[in-house]
């Protein structure tokens, strides 16, 4: 029962390790670590997209201010509103340089549409990996859960055995078990007399020992003399 009690914690252990080391967490903090580094790469791209595209918005915005202006001036000067040569001809002079300056804006918005374009790719090529990414995460997520709920089913199955298996050994017996197990730890707690040798420590023990071992009513737990494990006759 003692040697069943053994086996049983062990297991529980390995389970309690193996629950704690599954391969998936490795794997998920690697994929969440690489999500990290592409936000941190994306936020910096953002800041240089918001800047260009703010100055394409605004001079956009000047461009279309200026057509307004051009439109406005030219039906003035041709829709009659304007008889003097001399107005006319100024007129004609800020069409013009509004004109001008129209063209000037446009040659940056065509430069800053060039700049844009680069992190605008990368943008997306960086928003494509996080979704590879996040389907990652997502897959090996679903596969933790898997593996932990295994575990939990044969957690479930070693503890429910070692209930009953405490119930038949009695307090008594569990009490110096559990004692031994804190002193000794789960493969040392309990071991199995092979000959004339402690199964723990692997010591020999005396014959005189022995022999008083041996005279112990089945039922009463004796200890190896050496290490102090509980010793299976
Ligand atoms: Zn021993």
């Amino acid at each position: 029962m003692l040697v069943e009690l053994q086996e049983l914690d062990t297991r529980l252990a390995q389970l309690s390790h193996r629950f704690a080391t599954l391969p998936e967490h490795k794997k998920i903090s690697e994929v969440r670590g690489e999500e990290e580094k592409l936000e941190e790469q994306l936020d910096e791209i953002m800041i240089e997209l918001k800047v260009l595209r703010q100055s394409q918005i605004d001079r956009e915005a000047e461009v279309q201010g200026l057509e307004d202006k051009i439109a406005k001036s030219t039906s003035a000067l041709y829709g009659g509103a304007i008889t003097s040569p001399k107005d006319a001809t100024a007129m004609q002079s800020e069409i013009e340089s509004i004109s001008r300056r129209q063209a000037i804006l446009e040659d940056q918005i065509i430069e800053l549409m060039e700049q844009i374009e680069p992190f605008a790719l990368e943008e997306a090529e960086i928003e494509a990996q996080r979704r590879v990414g996040g389907e990652k995460l997502h897959h090996l997520e679903e596969q933790l859960a898997v593996a932990q709920a295994e575990i939990e089913v044969e957690q479930l199955a070693a503890s429910t055995e070692r209930a009953q298996i405490e119930e038949r050994a009695g307090n008594d017996l569990v009490a110096l078990y559990e004692r031994n197990r804190t002193r000794m730890g789960d493969h040392t707690a309990v071991g199995r007399l092979v000959g004339t040798s402690c199964g723990a420590c692997f010591l020999g023990i005396s014959a005189v020992e022995i022999d008083r071992i041996r005279r112990l009513p089945s039922n009463e737990p004796s200890e190896c003399p050496e290490c102090g494990a509980l010793l299976i006759r």
